[in-house]
């Protein structure tokens, strides 16, 4: 089943790419594995793919742990797609390439002293509220520059580009303006950011609006077993 889905959600990257003219195979799919077991992890990998997202540190190790433990998956490239505590940031520095969701100077703080403490440089995005929903996290999109230049003082991050989640809609063309503005947002900075944005039920649009990352999640895994 999974097999299947993602073939479905290539057929759909490359019709998206071909309405804008986008090269498909500049389209990363990290595939959201939360709530899923190994086995399900193991069919995407199975399927091509290397890049699994979760978005809660504990069910991330047990994952990590486990696999790790019957020596598969040492391709995978994690994710952390999810809010991030500060007391959690040991852990997550210790598996993640990839931290989509730091949202604050404090944070990015505690990424920076935990990555040095084991030399590690981490890969982030900084994670952007572009709707005006109070219960989402994110940095205003004025406060973004700001957040940059403190940011990008600490020697273990290195800022990769900018994450957003759209909210809830009844169709995917209404999220459309939310990934606009990261875009626009981007293209006001650094031309090299990457964009992390678009889901099961949203991501053709965001990749006419210029997503490099796709997190998707149910579109791989619905129907899966394990
Ligand atoms: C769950 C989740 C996804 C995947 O959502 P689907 O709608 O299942 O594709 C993507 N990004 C974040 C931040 C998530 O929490």
């Amino acid at each position: 089943m999974v097999r299947e889905n993602i073939v479905r959600i290539k057929e759909r990257i490359i019709s998206a790419c071909f309405r804008v003219n986008r090269d498909p195979s500049g389209i990363k799919i990290v595939a959201v594995s939360k709530g899923r077991g190994v086995l399900d992890i193991k069919e995407a990998l199975a399927s091509g793919l290397v890049d699994i997202g979760e978005n809660r540190i504990q069910e991330a190790l047990d994952k990590f742990n486990k696999l790790k433990a019957e020596g598969s998956g040492p391709e995978i490239q994690w994710h952390m797609i999810g809010h991030l505590q500060k007391n959690k940031v040991k852990d997550a520095v210790g598996i993640f390439q990839l931290i989509h969701s730091v949202d604050s100077l404090v944070l990015a703080e505690e990424i920076n002293k935990r990555a040095a403490k084991i030399n590690k440089i981490q890969d982030i995005l900084l994670e952007v509220k572009t709707s005006p929903e109070t219960t989402k996290s994110g940095l205003g999109p004025d406060k973004v520059k700001e957040a940059i230049g403190e940011i990008s003082r600490l020697k273990n991050i290195n800022i990769k580009g900018l994450m957003t989640i759209a909210p809830l809609v009844n169709h995917p063309e209404e999220a459309r303006s939310y990934f606009k503005k990261l875009r626009e947002l981007r293209e006001s900075m650094n031309a090299a950011y990457i964009l992390s944005m678009g889901m099961t039920d949203d991501f053709e649009v965001a990749i006419e609006e210029g997503a490099d990352i796709i997190r998707i999640g149910r579109g791989i895994f619905q129907g899966a077993q394990g």
